[in-house]
């Protein structure tokens, strides 16, 4: 029985093209800047996210980390939503390693709203702490892969500006935005200080993320990297698989939103779930009360060989990606609805 896994678009595993490509690749030691294909995967990065400059590091975590170190100070605050990632799944690692308050914003909106985010920046007596930076993350995670509304986008950063305050993207899954609403990805990602990008999740690279912006914030981040231990040396090998990624593995997401689609309309007349109408690769399917425990349900689709996710109480994520075909979502669909019916 083939396994189908919809836990995660980090599932993903190299594609033989993929696997060649590492197999050539020039390599260098990075520490020294000699690797040729991390710089050649840099510079390919930040063209296409229209910033400066761009550096490899080993993870999305490692790359939100090392900007929010490079935008604040010990002491400082950071403005986020409560349902991003940075706040729930990374372990508390702003505190941890740059003794910077998370502020969070509780809202049911797939975007921080204005004002809620004026009512968080403290005023600028000394006495209080400095607000240093505020996060976005598009497509957004917890809320089901949703896209940050442009319009939006457009607000939160003139009114951060003005109050000369710097905006961190966490953009893991910023290629399924841009997919999602056929606008160019640099233009999802102008005006934001930093962006992370993931290049293991939908793109299928086996390991790395991507952080931009300006030279400045990036040759900043470079010290910063080396002082968390992601100096690497001939990474070109990872390079490689980024740069395939880059290259060929973009445009594909189109289909892992149509599989998801087709996922979520499958799941929708059953009774006793809630189903997201999924904007990207995410469906996220919530138990109603009273109906089975979430992880029984996981349980029972395990033995089916399906492998589902869960986030937090009566909610089941699931995520397609390359490794999962228009009949293995119909086969998931299936499985779900002779259990939960
Ligand atoms: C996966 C993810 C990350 C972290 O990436 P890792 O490479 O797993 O550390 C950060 N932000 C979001 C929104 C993610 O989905």
């Amino acid at each position: 029985m083939t396994k189908i896994d919809l836990r995660s678009d980090t599932v993903t595993k190299p594609v033989p093209e993929m696997r060649e490509a590492i197999a050539q690749a020039e390599v260098g030691d990075d520490v020294y800047m000699e690797d040729h294909t991390i710089q050649k995967l840099q510079k390919t990065a930040a063209d296409i996210l229209g910033k400066e400059s761009s550096l490899f590091v080993p993870s999305g975590s490692m790359g939100n980390q090392i900007a929010i170190n490079v935008h604040t100070h010990p002491g400082d605050e950071v403005i986020l939503d409560s349902e991003c990632h940075i706040f729930n799944y990374e372990m508390g690692a702003m505190s941890a390693v740059s003794g910077v308050l998370p502020q969070p914003i509780e809202t049911s909106k797939k975007y921080l709203p204005v004002p809620q985010v004026k009512k968080k920046v403290k005023p600028e007596q000394y006495y209080y702490s400095n607000t240093a930076l505020i996060t976005v993350e598009n497509t957004n995670n917890r809320r089901g892969g949703t896209v940050y509304p442009s319009d939006k986008k457009e607000e939160l950063i003139d009114f951060a500006k003005e109050r000369n305050i710097p905006v961190h993207l966490d953009g893991a899954r910023i290629f399924n935005a841009s997919i999602a609403t056929e606008k160019p990805v640099d233009k999802l990602v102008q005006g934001f200080d930093s962006v992370m990008v993931s290049l293991s999740k939908g793109l299928g690279a086996p390991v790395g993320s991507i952080i931009a912006g300006s030279n400045i914030l990036i040759e900043k981040a470079r010290r910063v990297r080396k002082i968390l231990g992601g100096g690497m040396r001939q990474v070109g090998i990872l390079g490689a698989a980024g740069l395939y990624a880059l290259e060929n593995h973009i445009d594909r997401l189109k289909k892992d939103h149509e599989n998801a689609r087709i996922l979520a309309r499958s799941l929708e007349d059953l009774d006793r779930t809630e189903v997201n109408e999924p904007e990207t690769n995410i469906v996220m399917l919530t138990l109603k009360e009273n109906s089975s425990d979430e992880n029984e349900v996981v349980e029972k689709l395990k033995e089916k060989n399906i492998l589902v996710g869960t986030m937090g109480p009566r909610r089941l994520r699931l995520v397609t990606h390359m490794g999962i075909s228009e009949e293995n979502v119909q086969e998931a669909a299936e499985a779900i609805k002779n259990i939960l019916s």
